[in-house]
């Protein structure tokens, strides 16, 4: 039988980090990988920022970007692809707490929702306290609301941007 595309796909931002084997190559594939997750499109990503690392100390600096997804993939099916393109980008799951990573890519928004599930919080508990997050989704929407919390612009102007560089 012929798989129907389901009639609407609701926005979703994502969020992708790397910091280990050639993080900008990473973020490429990534992209890529992004646009071939059933019954979802790429339609745009941001620039890439190097920013610095969050948890153990000694990690090499960080290649963070954005992407906004049109996806008709329940959420929790969203996550599953997502760690899939993570696996197979080599993510070793045994380190630390946000210690060095391939690839990082977590659901940031997804469309107005508001999630709170045990492995699955929606907006990103972290968005609003980090500018390697703020900053890209900004690039992508500059009058970005984040579901529950307000505006994005608010949040960066709160946190600034110490330790960021736009590439
Ligand atoms: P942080 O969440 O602070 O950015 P992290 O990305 O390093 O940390 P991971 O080890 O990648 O954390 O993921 C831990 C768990 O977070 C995953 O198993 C997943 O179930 C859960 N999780 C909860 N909400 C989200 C979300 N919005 N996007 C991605 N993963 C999420
Ligand atoms: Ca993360
Ligand atoms: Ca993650």
């Amino acid at each position: 039988m012929r798989h129907e595309k389901p009639p609407y796909a609701t926005e979703c931002y994502i969020g992708l980090g790397s910091n280990l084997d050639n993080p900008a190559a990473r973020l490429d594939a990534a992209l890529v990988a992004l646009d071939t997750i059933p019954d979802t499109n790429l339609v745009r990503h941001s620039s890439y920022y190097r920013s610095k690392p969050l948890g153990p100390s000694g990690q090499p600096d960080y290649l963070n970007a954005a992407a906004l997804l049109a996806c008709s993939l329940p959420a929790p099916q969203l996550l599953r692809q997502l760690q899939d393109i993570e696996n197979h980008q080599g993510r070793v799951r045994n380190g630390p707490r946000w210690g060095p990573r391939t690839l990082d890519l977590d659901i940031l928004l997804y469309g107005n929702e508001i999630i709170d599930e045990p492995e699955l919080v929606v907006p990103h508990p972290q968005i609003k306290y980090r500018n390697f997050v703020l900053m890209p989704l900004l690039e992508l929407a500059p009058g970005l609301d984040l579901p529950g919390l307000g505006r994005a612009a608010e949040w960066l102007a709160r946190v600034g941007t110490a330790g960021i560089t736009k590439l």
